[in-house]
């Protein structure tokens, strides 16, 4: 370790601290991150970090697949090491083949193209509305071809999509396949019934900033009994990580505990971080925003995260309501500013992962102003058409201007 390094951040740091306690501002700026990790999570993983025979216990992954799919009203549930590996599974699952093409938002997270091209399947950027940042229906039909074989449509934000039911019954209408991306949307409900529940196959994430965090993390769900045998498939020959990894896997709770949670995170960050910063594990390499596949990847989740993962989706429905509080009170706020609010679908509960708004462009390419205002940190997601990633998407102007302007709030303070 570097200590003279360490030394002079931590007391930079804490000086900057002592002159903010001393003018009377707010130690910590309430951040981006998703803080669903408690005391009792991070009582957890030391419980784990003792016990390395149990890391594969296939009975505590089995629970946690079933308690997910219980909970979210789904027949079958797999666990992988991220949303972007559930991904794979389901368009294994759906038989894509080299050649295929998929339609899926031009305003998407870069993981998500990545995985159909790993699979050699040709993506279609299709438009998106602005009132809940989904598909737009009205542009799908003429992205389709001979041959689009599935449609991808996701929930941002934690909003339910404006045109769930639309895109739906185009798919049907055309025989496509739908592959529902709920990464963000966790627990928001149409109708009833949770998201992804609808589609023929779905993904949820728990990686760091996703409405529940196992640092990394994905399950993917479905309720068609041939598709599950096609999902398992993959997950039968999927690999665990090794044991290095799941052990620096396991010190990043901590880590993100300290940092984002600990109500001393702004001292003990300092010291998190000088004792575990290098084990600190990144969700998309350089490498793979550019579209390089990791060796890393493809992996399922060994019981040592799945018994966490458990954990945490006892909470996901009170973490969900804060953040739907929360989301009242930037209701509030658009209103007076004469900002567009979004849109929550009737009959739908969104949960908000964050508050997505659409600001003037110089707001978001500089945020201080906005952050002084509100006394919170600014997300920029989505800084690109498929964040963060650089990459030229055509004829689509309504997520061209979703890039420019639109910029959300953090919906868990506390
Ligand atoms: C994060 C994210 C994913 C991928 O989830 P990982 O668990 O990080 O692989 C997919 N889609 C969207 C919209 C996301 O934000």
């Amino acid at each position: 370790m570097n200590w003279p390094k360490v030394i002079i951040r931590t007391s930079y740091r804490q000086a900057r601290n002592l002159i903010k306690i001393m003018s009377g501002r707010q130690l910590m700026t309430p951040g981006l991150v998703s803080m669903t990790l408690d005391r009792d999570d991070i009582q957890l993983v030391k419980s784990i970090l003792q016990n390395k025979s149990d890391w594969y216990d296939r009975t505590a992954v089995q629970k946690y697949e079933a308690d997910f799919a219980h909970w979210n009203g789904s027949q079958y549930a797999y666990s992988f090491m991220a949303g972007r590996v559930a991904l794979t599974a389901c368009i294994q699952a759906l038989g894509l083949m080299p050649g295929d093409e998929v339609i899926l938002p031009g305003y998407t997270c870069v993981a998500v193209p990545n995985a159909f091209h790993f699979s050699g399947i040709k993506t279609v950027y299709c438009d998106i509305e602005l009132d809940t940042y989904g598909l737009d229906a009205s542009q799908i039909e003429q992205a389709i071809t001979p041959k689009t074989r599935a449609i991808l449509l996701h929930h941002l934000y934690g909003l339910v999509c404006r045109d769930y039911d639309a895109i739906l019954s185009i798919a049907r209408k055309h025989g496509l396949r739908v592959i529902e991306d709920c990464a963000h949307a966790t627990g928001a409900k149409y109708r009833g019934i949770n998201v992804g529940n609808r589609g023929d196959v779905a993904f949820y994430s728990s990686e760091q900033s996703k409405i529940f965090n196992t640092i990394q993390g994905g399950i993917a769900i479905t309720n068609n009994a041939e598709l599950a045998n096609k999902i398992k498939e993959f997950y039968d020959n999927a690999s665990y990580p090794d044991e290095a990894w799941i052990e620096k896997h396991l010190y990043n709770f901590t880590l993100n505990y300290l940092q984002n949670k600990h109500p001393q995170r702004w001292l003990l960050w300092d010291i998190a971080e000088s004792l575990y910063g290098d084990k600190r594990l990144i969700s998309t390499t350089k490498d793979e925003e550019m579209g390089i596949c990791p060796e890393y990847y493809g992996r399922k989740m060994p019981a040592a995260i799945a018994i966490v993962a458990n954990n945490q989706l006892k909470k996901i429905d009170s973490f969900n309501e804060v953040r739907r509080m929360t989301a009242r009170r930037w209701d509030s706020w658009s209103e007076r500013r004469g900002y567009k609010k979004p849109v929550v679908i009737s009959d739908s509960v969104p949960v908000y992962l964050r508050y997505p708004l659409m600001v003037e462009q110089r707001s978001k390419q500089d945020t201080s102003r906005l952050k002084k205002e509100l006394g919170v940190s600014i997300g920029v997601w989505f800084i690109s058409n498929v964040h963060p990633a650089p990459a030229i998407v055509q004829g689509c102007p309504n997520a061209d201007e979703a890039v420019r302007r639109c910029i959300n709030l953090p919906c868990l303070l506390e």
